[in-house]
């Protein structure tokens, strides 16, 4: 046992045991800790978990063990799946196969927008569109307010760009629907870890879902991706006011206000100076419907 404190991330949960990788082991520690927690932070109802920054004494060397002592504030945390402090999501789509549609992949981008987190489109399976088509999906992308990164996990053709987006950024987590190559990417990212890859099966071309378990992995010196594919039950937020931000195209058109009314949804009302000329305007349209069904009240919502 040695007297002395050392800070790490959580990487990973193992039954009542959390897994800390230093940041900087000092001389003679070993970087990589079992750890308990001391009884007083469960005692104060703060959770740890993967993500999270701590702090860790009672360092046992030989066995590599050690107990974490405190946790600091978190700057973001998701809850499916849950993981602190990321810091980028990456939200893929398939180009095909699944075929790409707009309002699925709205579904996944405006969750991501949801966690106020920077987020970046990756357009996966690059090899099954050829380049004029490709270039046209990546062009309605930017139209979307997004500069994404296209790759095919089959070729490798793309997956550089991705490293260093992701090596450029704390924690990056992925998230997309079934079956557009997330286990792939993942693969891809981090070649040691071979996850499950489900073949797309049956009509719906749908994936099987066949990871759990949330694990970090070191990716260059200061950066992490969760292993996990992120949230893949879509959801919108309550409040119809909150859809609008959620669209980078329509927040882009918000700075400075631009309308006569504070408390406007920007449907084409007269005195409102929203455009209502882009690509997901009547997807944004019924979104706004959607939600206001829903929260009207006697409807449960
Ligand atoms: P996930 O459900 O999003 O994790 O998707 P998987 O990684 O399990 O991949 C689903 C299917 O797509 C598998 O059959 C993969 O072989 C296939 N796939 C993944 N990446 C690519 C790619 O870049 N190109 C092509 N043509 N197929 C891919
Ligand atoms: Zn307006």
């Amino acid at each position: 046992m040695v007297d002395t404190t050392a800070t790490g991330i959580v990487v990973a949960l193992q039954a009542n045991y959390l897994e800390v990788e230093l940041h900087d082991p000092p001389e003679g520690i070993p970087g990589r800790l079992l750890c308990t927690r001391r009884t007083r932070l469960s005692h104060r109802g703060s959770s740890v978990n993967v993500g999270d920054e701590v702090c860790v004494e009672a360092i046992d060397v030989v066995q590599a063990r050690a107990v974490v002592a405190n946790v600091a504030s978190r700057t973001s945390w998701l809850t499916r799946p849950p993981v602190a402090n990321v810091s980028l999501v990456v939200v893929v789509l398939a180009v095909d196969q699944p075929s790409f549609e707009a309002d699925q992949a709205s579904r996944f981008l405006l969750t991501a927008e949801r966690t106020g987190l920077d987020v970046q489109v990756v357009l996966s399976k690059r090899d099954l569109l050829p380049p004029d088509q490709l270039e046209q999906l990546c062009e309605r992308l930017r139209g979307w307010g997004y500069e994404p990164i296209a790759l095919s996990s089959e070729t490798g053709e793309g997956v550089e760009a991705l490293k260093q987006r992701v090596k450029g950024t704390a924690l990056a987590v992925l998230c997309g629907p079934s079956g557009v190559g997330k286990s792939s990417v993942l693969n891809r990212l981090l070649p040691h870890l071979s996850l499950r890859v489900g073949a797309v099966s049956g009509r719906l071309q749908r994936g099987r879902h066949t990871t759990r378990h949330v694990e970090l992995f070191a990716m260059g010196s200061d950066s992490r991706v969760a292993d996990t594919p992120g949230f893949n039950r879509p959801d919108l937020p309550n409040d119809p006011r909150e859809l609008g931000v959620l669209f980078p195209e329509l927040r882009q058109q918000m700075d400075p206000w631009p309308c006569r009314f504070r408390d406007c949804l920007h449907r084409g009302e007269p005195g409102c100076g929203v455009s209502t000329a882009w690509e997901r305007y009547s997807l944004y349209v019924s979104g706004l419907e959607e939600l206001i069904s829903l929260s009207r009240p006697g409807r449960g919502g």
